[in-house]
């Protein structure tokens, strides 16, 4: 699932290429995508891209007033929810919809933006929101890491009492996170999946946010900057730069040690057990057991349960996520 530097490496591309830009209209070949009724999706034809920002792993086209309608100054929210297999490309002006993969094309004078999803399922959502109003209530709520002090991200680790690896990833507790970047900050971080939010120390809690900071950070400069040389063509949740997500026997590049998996409800963790677990191996059924009683079912379902929902129906994990990649 794309998470918060993806994210921000598509906005990136999309600023040089939509912002300030007539949206023509929307191609939509699925139905089931658009998952608002009002204000109909003909409404944004002829609005120009006047804001693009991040709400948790949501894209947020702001589309201001058009031409026909001066003087009104509601502002229009786009708000696309990728999910596991969404991905965006830009292709040629009325570039024609991918068979199969493509759900939908906006339509722009320099390009189309095409939104595919791969797999059978489609959880990909897209809302139409008219208001500031409507477009918080679809904020689940979460801190944004980057712009946090220890203090703030104490305080949203804290408020309830989770495993590390759900607290990261639960975008009502942090913005922007999810399985693959939990496994690179918990690796950073050196503690284990399993470790209780109320249990740890101040240092753990500083050794985390720092390590939030630092992951997230990096990845975002990293990703940022590939997004301005070229549109972003290859978002993965498993890039081989990465240290432990989704690297299982693979040597964890600080120790040496053979990365772990623990599976639990349809997901999946990597740690590295020497720096991450007092080299206890963590494979076994009681702490899945554990993991999974901390978790809905699915991180898909953790991720739809905002007020407004926008997800499909469960299913996933590190495993299917790669399939569908
Ligand atoms: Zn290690």
């Amino acid at each position: 699932m794309p998470e918060l530097p993806d994210i921000e490496a598509y906005l990136e591309a999309l600023r040089s290429r939509v912002l300030g830009e007539e949206l023509f209209g929307i191609r939509l070949v699925h139905p089931f995508l658009l998952r608002t009724v009002e204000p109909p999706l003909e409404a944004v034809a002829g609005r120009r891209v006047v804001g693009l920002s991040r709400l948790g792993k949501r894209l947020v086209f702001e589309m201001g007033e058009g031409a026909a309608e001066r003087g009104r100054d509601t502002p229009l929210f786009l708000v696309l929810h990728l999910m596991i297999a969404g991905r965006l490309q830009w292709l040629p002006p009325d570039a024609p919809v991918a068979r199969g993969r493509g759900l939908a094309a906006f339509d722009f004078a320099k390009g189309t933006l095409l939104l595919t999803e791969a797999g059978k399922k489609r959880r990909a959502s897209l809302h139409l929101l008219e208001g500031r109003a409507a477009l918080a209530e679809m904020d689940p709520g979460g801190l944004e890491v980057l712009d946090s002090s220890l203090d703030e991200f104490v305080e949203a680790l804290t408020a309830t009492n989770h495993t590390l690896k759900r607290a990261l990833t639960d975008p009502h507790i942090l913005s922007g996170i999810g399985n693959a970047y939990s496994d690179e900050i918990l690796h950073r971080a050196r503690l284990s999946p399993f470790r209780q939010t109320g249990s740890l120390s101040p240092a753990e809690f500083e050794r985390l946010h720092q390590a939030t900071l630092a992951v997230l950070g990096d990845w975002t400069r990293k990703l940022v900057a590939e997004a301005r040389s070229e549109f972003p063509a290859k978002v993965t949740a498993f890039r081989p730069e990465m240290s432990v997500h989704g690297k299982y026997g693979e040597p964890c590049p600080v120790c040496g040690t053979a990365v772990q998996r623990i599976k639990y409800a349809e997901n999946e963790s990597n740690y590295c057990p020497r720096c991450q677990t007092e080299g206890r191996m963590l494979a076994d059924r009681s702490l899945s057991r554990l993991l999974k009683a901390d978790w809905p079912r699915t991180v898909d379902e953790l991720e739809a349960r905002g007020r407004t929902g926008g997800g499909g129906p469960p299913a996933g994990g590190a495993s299917a996520e790669r399939k569908l990649e």
